[in-house]
């Protein structure tokens, strides 16, 4: 059906390419490129047919646009940093190529993730008759299209959300993120906020945190941080009265976090060691283990959905949309852990979307504004179904416990 390029041969990656290898009635051909060209190799290695690979370095435009006249692909899957996002749509739009990404742009010198930057293409891709698909991994991506299901199928208003995002699994490791421990640290360290009768109202990091009960998992205590598709949620989703979202992290990994924060290590300022500057975050990245290589042995599930409570037929309706996903599992399939894999199997499915014309459009597109029901059939058989469990109504006003 189509010809597709992948750019990001890291954990997330490798999760799209195995599995657009398993869909050849849809990708038709399928090149990966990414900074290190061996990454690519041992994921070509792997897959269950052939790919061709080369190296790209996506921070440059020009290699990007030269690399796309090469593979002439229909789209680019983006599966690199949010860094490379504006690099890649700048290619995207030189050459006239659809666009699909999983993380929203932020900048390298500045922790502050937004569609602020990729939104305002949007009229450029439209001159152009090009499709942007922003934020199509897990959250943002399946969490965003749960809401726009409900709000067609569900409810006839919705009042809240709460997004909930728990990953009871175990790596066996001291201390490690599921996906790349930049971004990562970036996102859980900075202000929390979430958004309530039209404003955004901004916490502390980490300084509220409740127990939410987790299909599959059970209660686990969960931090309200800020997370990107709540700014694209309130815009999209009718009469939104509150959202917010809501992440587990375990005793362990916030004890490590505090230390880690208290020397500095989690800084994006550069300081001199050694006559050089340095980036105590990026030194601390090189120090962690490479989420792609977590996968061996990795026990427990992942337990996201979203709680979405609003009005159907005059009355008040409480529903939770969730997928469980095994991390044993998905080391099974296509030998990554469970994150990766919900990160990258709705970012195949997107593409897929776009490739079969089910997804249409010119311009740029937050994944809720898309059509969500042949987005979720298929993403139930590539993978990752999803379950509707009523709830019992009760009043979602209560304060919030510290
Ligand atoms: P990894 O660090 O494992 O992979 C990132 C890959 O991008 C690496 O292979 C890296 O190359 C490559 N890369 C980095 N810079 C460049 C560059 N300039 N040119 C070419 N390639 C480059 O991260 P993950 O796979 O865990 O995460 C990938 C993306 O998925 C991130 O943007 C992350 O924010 C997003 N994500 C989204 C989620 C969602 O649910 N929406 C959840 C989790 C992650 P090298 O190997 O050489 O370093």
């Amino acid at each position: 059906m189509g010809s597709v390029l992948i750019i990001g041969a890291g954990a997330a990656g490798s999760v799209v390419a195995k599995k657009c290898a398993m869909n050849r009635d849809v990708f038709t051909k399928i090149h990966l490129a990414s900074r290190t060209l061996s990454k690519c190799e041992k994921i070509q290695r792997e897959c269950k047919s052939e790919i061709t690979v080369s190296q790209i370095d996506a921070d440059d435009t020009n290699a990007v646009i030269a690399l796309i006249n090469q593979v002439n692909p229909k789209l680019v899957i983006n599966m690199a940093l949010p860094y490379q996002d504006l690099t890649i749509m700048d290619a995207c739009l030189a050459t006239g190529v659809h666009y699909l990404d999983t993380a929203n742009y932020e900048p390298k010198d500045e922790a502050k993730f937004s569609y602020s930057w990729q939104w305002p293409y949007h009229d450029k891709f439209k001159a152009k008759g090009i499709m942007g698909v922003l934020g199509c991994g897990f959250d943002p991506g399946v969490s965003n299209i749960y809401c726009a299901y409900a709000q067609n199928n569900l409810f006839d208003s919705i009042d809240y959300i709460d997004i909930i995002d728990c990953n009871d699994g175990n790596h066996g490791k001291s201390f490690a993120t599921n996906f790349n421990p930049e971004i990562n640290l970036r996102e859980v360290t900075q202000r929390g906020k979430y958004w309530e009768d039209g404003k955004w109202i901004e916490i502390d990091p980490l300084s509220i945190a409740r127990m939410i009960d987790y299909p599959e998992v059970g209660p686990r205590k969960s931090y309200l941080i800020y997370h990107e598709e709540e700014e694209s949620l309130v815009k999209n989703i009718k009469g939104l009265k509150r959202i917010r979202f809501w992440m587990t992290f375990s005793d362990n990994y916030i004890k490590h976090l505090d230390v880690l924060q208290s020397v500095g290590m989690t800084s994006i300022k550069p300081v001199k060691f050694q006559g050089i500057d340095i980036i105590p975050l990026q030194f601390l990245t090189a120090l962690l283990p490479v989420p792609s290589t977590l996968a061996e042995n990795y026990t427990g599930k992942t337990s996201i959905g979203c709680i979405i409570q609003g009005i159907k037929n005059g009355k008040p309706r409480k529903a939770l949309i969730y997928n469980v996903c095994d991390h044993a599992q998905t080391a099974k399939e296509v030998g990554a852990q469970a994150v990766s894999y919900t990160t990258g199997v709705p970012a195949v499915v997107g593409a897929m979307m776009i490739l079969k014309g089910a997804w249409k459009g010119e311009g740029v597109f937050n994944v809720e504004q898309l059509p969500p029901e042949p987005f979720l059939e298929e993403v139930a058989k590539q993978g990752l179904p999803w379950h509707v469990k009523e709830m019992a109504v009760e009043d979602l006003k209560e304060p919030l416990a510290a």
